[in-house]
């Protein structure tokens, strides 16, 4: 099922996409995460909401909104989670690979979070360095303590196209992540949420990220260094994880800041992130 929020005639819905038609889901809760806390009941409501629709609507008469406009706690993070991403990253500074050991986690604030098509803001006078990072985001769908890895996909709730958006001199200038990648608009997510019985092996995805029609990242979700089991089995010991989080799962290799001579997005620029069996954002960045 592909799970979307919407604007439609003023008013903001949740919805299934069937086909190029949305079937409304307004009457099984407010909103997205309400309706992620119903877990399978809420899914199979759905299916039944599909199954007697006689008022459908079309895709191309809606906005689409990020799934969760806003998420109950900041996005989760993994950094350098691609082998050729860390390498770059590291030759980009002259300085040894090392491959990390532990999942490197950072988070990115909720205010970041938009939609599969808004506008990325550009303000030279906060950075002049946004940088794209295109990533398979994993939905937890129900809460969660001491997960074994073994039982990790049971906790998965769905999938979506994320873009951590890095402002890469705000980034490298602290000790920290948070401020260089938590910019308003910088986490574009969507363009809706693919649920789990529809992608049965989240490990073998094509993921691409395109400027003005050229490709810059070209890779493989088969090629993380910690998967999908791995990190929420990391993530979770002894911190409670929620229906609703977001978990990104990291970059492959081709970001601006490590190409020669560096890359950064600039306004006017276009910005797609695409992974196979999801869909597309389409963002352009906007001063
Ligand atoms: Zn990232």
């Amino acid at each position: 099922m592909k799970l979307v929020t919407f604007a439609y005639n003023g008013r903001t819905a949740i919805g299934t996409v069937v086909n190029d038609q949305i079937v409304d889901l307004s009457h099984l809760a407010p909103d997205m995460q309400r309706f992620i806390e119903l877990g399978t009941a809420g899914l199979t409501a759905a299916q039944t909401a599909v199954n007697t629709a006689t008022n459908t609507i079309p895709l191309t008469a809606i906005h689409l909104l990020a799934p969760i406009p806003t998420p109950r706690r900041n996005v989760i993070c993994l950094g350098l989670n691609y082998s050729e991403h860390v390498k770059e990253s590291y030759g980009a500074r002259g300085q040894q690979v090392q491959l990390p050991e532990t999942p490197i986690v950072f988070t990115k604030a909720t205010t970041a979070v938009s939609g599969p098509t808004d506008p990325i803001p550009y303000d030279p006078a906060v950075t002049t360095q946004l940088d794209w990072e295109v990533e398979l985001a994993v939905i937890m769908g129900r809460s969660g303590k001491n997960i074994p890895a073994a039982a990790a996909m049971d906790y998965v709730y769905g999938y979506m196209v994320l873009n951590d958006i890095s402002a890469r001199d705000l980034q490298m200038a602290g000790k920290q992540y948070f401020k260089g990648k938590s910019l308003d608009g910088a986490c574009p997510i969507g363009p809706w949420i693919v649920t789990a019985d529809e992608l049965p092996n989240p490990h073998n995805l094509r993921l691409v990220c395109r400027v003005n029609g050229v490709v810059k990242q070209d890779g493989r979700t088969d090629i993380m260094i910690f998967n999908i089991p791995t990190t929420i089995a990391y993530l979770s010991l002894g911190m409670t994880l929620l229906p609703g989080d977001i978990i990104a799962t990291g970059t492959p290799d081709g970001v601006g800041f490590a190409r020669t001579p560096p890359e950064f997005l600039q306004p006017g620029d276009v910005l797609e992130s695409e992974i196979e069996g999801i869909g597309l954002l389409r963002n352009r960045v906007v001063s």
